[in-house]
């Protein structure tokens, strides 16, 4: 029997780059904080009808990408493709539109595709998306961009680009939709086959076909801004004037439709040019049907996902991510000095210092090259004699200056020592993450 190995398209996310998850994750909570929004955590699995109907049977997520399985009761259960639509199974579940005014939630972790993969694409991956329920001013729409903006930048990400779309109401995607539809019929026989089917089922989903041909066809298609309604054509008025207030550059990108059966009116994504083909890092839209679809009462609402893997593809391109230094590596050799060495460790660690304790039992000098690597600004040794006084050798690491000192000293001096740990640690060369 050969080794078992991860599934295809998942995997594992391995030390040396959880750095760069961690960073996300605490840029993107510290800058939602501020803004008050709330983290939300909802099931990994739900019944396979929410996501039927709050993403709709037309689209690729539900009709080709969903992973599906009967459970051990008979129960259609779905893995999670999206989180939008378990945070509003939840909102309408608590009632937490009744209490009024507005919802600011966020959240993060694993969604699942049935997708081809590749660099970027794969079959379980990782989501961060906000919701804001119970709006329908365009400052919402506006508010939520920017906090992506916010994330992305802060981040140091650079070359992003902002399209943005309005789908209009319902009147006016079904006015739209016939006139797609006229514009397209002629070309049939020449739309990828997926197109072709989508003609009668779900044609605006063609204009964002990745077939060449169809995208030519497409491009001279018209326009759905032409056939906004005048609510509809206000309210994407009023969120381009905001953005352009708030100092936010977009490109108007009409056949920007996205992929999910309940958007309404705004409609964005951030593409990054750094990413190849799959180049959307965040995408998002107003969803004033879903609420109401899902049994809840009328909420108009917006949101925004970005895709985790795509951002940490382009912050591994853009910087080596400096690990953070062990203050502290412990050798120790012998019996007392062994027992010593993790009794000191821990008090360490007590008052705050990190701490790595070599287990080894090797000899000094084997355990000193790994004190080395360990990328320690400071080694603490204790070897017979040490123990015997219950001292220990301090050993800065860069300039090999070592004393010796009482164990209670060491410790009676922490503030001390976390003075000079720090100075070293800006001063000396970071520790770099290896590829
Ligand atoms: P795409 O056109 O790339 O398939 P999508 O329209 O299906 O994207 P959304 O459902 O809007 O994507 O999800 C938001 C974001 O989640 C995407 O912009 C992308 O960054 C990320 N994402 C979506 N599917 C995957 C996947 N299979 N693997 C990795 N990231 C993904
Ligand atoms: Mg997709």
């Amino acid at each position: 029997m050969g080794e078992i190995q991860a599934l295809r398209g998942t995997r594992d996310i391995l030390p040396e780059e959880v750095g760069y998850w961690q960073r996300v994750e605490a840029v993107a909570q510290e800058i939602l904080a501020r803004a008050a929004y709330r983290e939300i955590r909802t099931p990994i699995f739900e019944q396979t009808a929410l996501f039927e109907r709050g993403i709709g049977e037309a689209t690729d997520v539900v009709g080709k990408e969903m992973y599906t399985f009967l459970d051990r009761g008979d129960r259609s259960i779905t893995l999670r493709p999206e989180g939008t639509a378990g945070v509003v199974r939840s909102l309408i579940e608590h009632g937490l539109q009744t209490q009024g005014g507005v919802q600011r939630l966020w959240y993060t972790g694993p969604m699942f595709r049935y997708e081809r993969p590749q660099a970027g694409r794969q079959r379980q991956f990782h989501q961060l998306g906000v919701e804001v329920l119970g709006s329908a001013d365009p400052r919402a729409d506006a508010e939520v961009i920017a906090i992506a903006t916010d994330i992305l930048q802060s981040l140091g990400l650079k070359n992003l680009r902002l399209d943005l779309n309005s789908v209009g109401n319902l009147e006016d995607r079904q006015n739209y939709r016939q006139a797609l539809v006229n514009y397209l019929t002629p070309y049939k026989d020449e739309l990828d086959p997926d197109s072709q089917e989508r003609l009668s089922r779900n044609p605006l989903r063609i204009l964002d076909s990745k077939d060449k041909r169809t995208q030519e066809i497409a491009q001279n298609a018209p326009s759905i801004l032409d056939y906004l309604g005048s609510y509809s054509r206000h309210h994407f008025e009023q969120v381009q004037q905001l953005l352009s207030d708030l100092g936010i550059k977009y490109q108007l990108n009409p056949r920007l439709v996205r992929g999910l059966d309940y958007y309404t009116h705004t409609a964005f994504e951030i593409q990054s040019d750094d990413l190849g083909a799959q180049a959307t890092v965040c995408g998002g839209g107003r969803y004033d049907g879903l609420v109401a679809q899902l049994g809840g009462p009328d909420t108009p609402a917006i949101g925004w996902a970005i895709g985790l893997e795509r951002l940490i593809l382009l912050l591994q391109q853009l910087q080596e991510l400096p690990l953070s230094k062990l203050d502290f590596y412990v050798v120790s050799r012998g019996d007392r000095a062994e027992t010593q060495a993790l009794a000191l460790a821990q008090k360490l660690r007590h008052a705050g210092f990190s701490v790595e304790l070599d287990l080894s039992g090797s000899g000094f000098k084997k355990q000193f090259a790994r004190a080395d690597r360990s990328g320690a600004v400071a080694c603490l040794i204790l070897g017979d004699e040490e123990a015997e006084g219950q001292t220990v050798k301090l050993k800065w690491m860069a300039s090999k200056e070592q004393q010796a000192i009482a164990q209670a000293d060491l410790l009676a001096m922490a503030d001390e020592l976390r003075r000079q740990l720090d100075s070293l640690k800006t001063s000396g060369t970071p520790n770099q993450v290896n590829a």
